[in-house]
């Protein structure tokens, strides 16, 4: 969503009145140089709006000597979400309406009273967010006028709305655009991490596994339908598959019309089991197309199994493709491990490693 215009609100002017000074600060200008450098230098670290915030929070409290304070930013939808707080911060608005009203009537004198400030934290004309202040009531006005607040409120916006487009940028080169899943590169990245996590958590008895997804027939769906019928029933599996995975997992368009799902701390008893939840969600999907119903589609799924079917990401990946080609052999619409014998097997192979790295901590203990 873009984020709200403002356009009654008061942003506060940069400038550079001699002798002002900031309540509780007798001689701020040196100071407050120092602490607005120390702020963007910090900030240069910053390489994710989520890791700006963690800089704010650290930040903000020196740099505004308040009672205290936080930042509100405006999501999807008229939801705000808290960016950092500290002290007694303000109380946030119920909603993103109710956030503008607080801008616009942050020169009102009752709300100053009250000891609550509220600045537009704007950039290119877009409010992205709102700082709230709590101070004393006899403050607030010089808060407001201060060009110390403004040229930090200004700092502080021109980050966030930095940070959003790089993380917006950085989604874009991550996901695929039709199903909204994550990218076959993404997934070998994220899948050679979490091969490294599962070996550490051998100990805990709890494997990785890896479902390759395939729909059936879907050349022939294409035939019949439509191409443009056969991408909307790609971007439905992709918003099903998001629906069903948790949010630990990692659900990927491989390519064509094949998914792998990465099932990071997965037992070997749940793999059978959470890839028929996903067979049965895909096949439970019912699709319109101009109006009329599309038959449902089915697909084959191929499970594998850390450490058992594979100790690396392309040998993981062909086990589960094996799987998945048994799949298709046997009739489609249908989940495979290798064998269960060999699922079974990965049980006991997780057993056998996690003893051994049981005994490897105790000797180095
Ligand atoms: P099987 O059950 O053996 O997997 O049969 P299949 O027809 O699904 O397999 P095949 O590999 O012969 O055909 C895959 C089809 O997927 C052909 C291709 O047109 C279609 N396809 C791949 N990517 C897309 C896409 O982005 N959109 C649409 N609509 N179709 C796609
Ligand atoms: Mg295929
Ligand atoms: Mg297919």
């Amino acid at each position: 969503m873009n984020a709200p215009e403002l356009h009654h609100a008061r942003p506060v002017k940069p400038g550079t009145s001699a002798g002002e000074t900031i309540p509780g600060e007798r001689s701020p200008c040196a100071r407050h140089l120092r602490l607005l450098a120390e702020f963007s230098h910090a900030l240069q670290s910053a390489a994710t709006l989520a890791e700006a915030l963690q800089r704010f929070d650290e930040h903000l409290p020196r740099l505004f000597h308040t009672i205290g304070g936080a930042i509100y930013l405006f999501g999807s939808g008229s939801s705000l979400r808290r960016g950092c707080a500290w002290g007694r911060a303000p109380l946030p608005p119920a909603s993103s309406g109710a956030a503008l009203q607080a801008l616009r009537a942050s020169d009102d004198p009752g709300q100053k009273r009250r000891g609550s400030v509220w600045l537009p934290l704007q950039v290119n004309g877009q409010v992205e967010g709102l700082l709230g202040l709590a101070c004393a009531a006899a403050e607030a006005d010089a808060l407001m006028r201060s060009a110390y607040t403004a040229a930090t409120v200004e700092q502080i916006a021109l980050v966030i709305g930095n940070m959003k487009s790089r993380d917006a940028l950085r989604e874009q080169s991550i996901r695929d655009p039709l199903t909204g899943l994550y990218n076959r590169r993404y997934l070998e990245e994220s899948l050679q991490r979490e091969l490294l996590r599962a070996v550490r958590l051998t100990r805990r008895r709890v494997g990785l596994a890896v479902l390759m997804i395939d729909v059936d027939h879907f050349k022939r769906f294409n035939d019949e339908h439509g191409h443009e019928a056969g991408d909307i029933v790609l971007a439905a599996i992709g918003s099903r598959l998001r629906r069903v995975v948790r949010a630990s997992d990692i659900a990927s368009r491989f390519g064509g019309e094949e998914f792998v799902v990465v099932l990071p701390e997965v037992t070997p008893a749940r793999v059978l089991v959470r890839a028929e939840q996903v067979r049965s969600a895909i096949e439970a999907l019912r699709l319109v197309h101009h109006g009329e119903p599309l038959p449902p589609v089915t697909v084959s799924v191929g499970a594998a199994m850390y450490p058992h079917h594979g100790d690396s990401v392309e040998s993981l990946l062909r086990a589960a493709d094996h799987a998945l080609y048994g799949a298709k052999r046997d009739g489609r619409n249908q989940v495979r491990c290798v064998t269960a014998e060999e699922l079974h097997d990965a049980g006991s192979r997780l057993a056998a490693a996690a003893e051994s790295a049981a005994r490897a901590h105790s000797g180095s203990a």
